[in-house]
């Protein structure tokens, strides 16, 4: 990489909102995460554009992040540039046959909300991911109920070689259960092919999720949602509670006492606090029902 000052400077010269040292406990959901070294929103494609020369020639990492919904930062932060799309990434439009175009930094809710009023179905169970489409289409969120990934029809990522957006129709894509091959390139947007639906229908569908969430959820605490991918046939929730972890606390961080596959950040925690409770869960689960648990939640930066 090269010397931290030399490109940091040339970035906050170029893009004038550009933050240094910019801790991302602002832009992470679990208000965790130590600084970015230079933190930067882009809000369309001549800036991107701009945007990877620069990073390109000075040899910067480079790390996009969405709501951060479902990151884990650890406390010393991330080298080089975390960037996020915003502007004209946060677009959507009608197309013609049931097509959504979405940009990668839209909100999903508000996606969600825009194909209900057009009376177009098959999102409705992503109404509660409070991330961005980017985000959605790295992870393939979802729920039982529902996954982006179907809905894809076509993605547009940004390509580094050619220094230009590129579609990727859907045969050139792969989702799985919370991961696709969308992961590690730098998403813009995608298409979406829905079904026509009644619109009443799906707005009951929508509230029906939403009430179950809120009832289930911690939705107001400070969280990244589901902390572990639920092995084959398993529900994480369940083996936690069975090994008799809901409530318990590291530091700030504790096993949500309303649903246990949540961990909330409840007072100051750290990510060290995190990454401990995470370690006597899984060690538990092992121990237990000698159940190995994947994460779910992205752990990105320094220790
Ligand atoms: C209360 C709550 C409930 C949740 N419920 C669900 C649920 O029901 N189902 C579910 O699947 N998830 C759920 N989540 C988790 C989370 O919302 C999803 O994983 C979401 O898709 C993450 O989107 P994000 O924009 O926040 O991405 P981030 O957390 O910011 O990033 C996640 C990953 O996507 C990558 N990424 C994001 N944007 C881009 C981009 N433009 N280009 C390249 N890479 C990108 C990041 O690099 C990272 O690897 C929940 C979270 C919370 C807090």
């Amino acid at each position: 990489m090269a010397a931290r000052g030399g490109w940091r400077e040339k970035i906050s010269v170029r893009f004038s909102g550009a933050k240094l040292d910019e801790p991302l406990s602002r832009h992470t959901t679990f208000h965790i995460g130590g600084p970015a070294d230079c933190y930067l929103e882009i809000g369309n494609s001549a800036d991107l554009r701009d945007f990877a020369a620069l990073a390109a020639e000075q040899d910067v990492p480079v790390f996009f992040l969405g709501q951060g919904s479902n990151l884990l930062v650890l406390d010393r932060g991330i080298r080089g540039a975390v960037v996020r799309l915003r502007g004209r990434f946060e677009d959507m439009e009608l197309l013609a046959g049931g097509r959504v175009r979405a940009g990668a930094g839209l909100r999903v809710p508000k996606l969600v909300s825009f194909c209900a009023q057009k009376g177009l179905a098959g999102l409705e169970p992503l109404i509660g991911v409070p991330g961005t489409v980017g985000g959605a289409l790295a992870m393939n969120a979802g729920t039982p109920q529902g996954e982006i990934g179907p809905a894809v029809a076509e993605a547009e990522i940004w390509d580094l070689q050619e220094r230009r957006p590129r579609a990727l129709p859907r045969e050139d894509l792969r989702f799985e259960y919370r991961s696709s091959s969308l992961a590690g390139r730098i998403i813009l947007g995608c298409v979406l092919q829905l079904k026509p639906g009644d619109k009443v229908d799906i707005m009951k569908r929508i509230q029906s999720y939403q009430r179950k969430r809120f009832q289930t959820q911690p939705i107001h605490t400070y969280n990244v949602g589901s902390v572990f991918k639920n092995p084959p046939g398993q529900f994480v929730a369940r083996l936690v509670e069975e090994a008799g972890l809901k409530g318990r606390a590291v530091g700030g961080a504790r096993v949500s006492p309303k649903h246990a596959n949540f961990i909330e950040n409840f007072s100051g925690a750290t990510a060290r606090d995190v990454l401990e409770l995470i370690d006597l869960i899984r060690g538990e689960v092992r121990r237990i029902f000698a159940i190995e648990l994947e994460l779910e939640v992205k752990v990105v930066g320094e220790a």
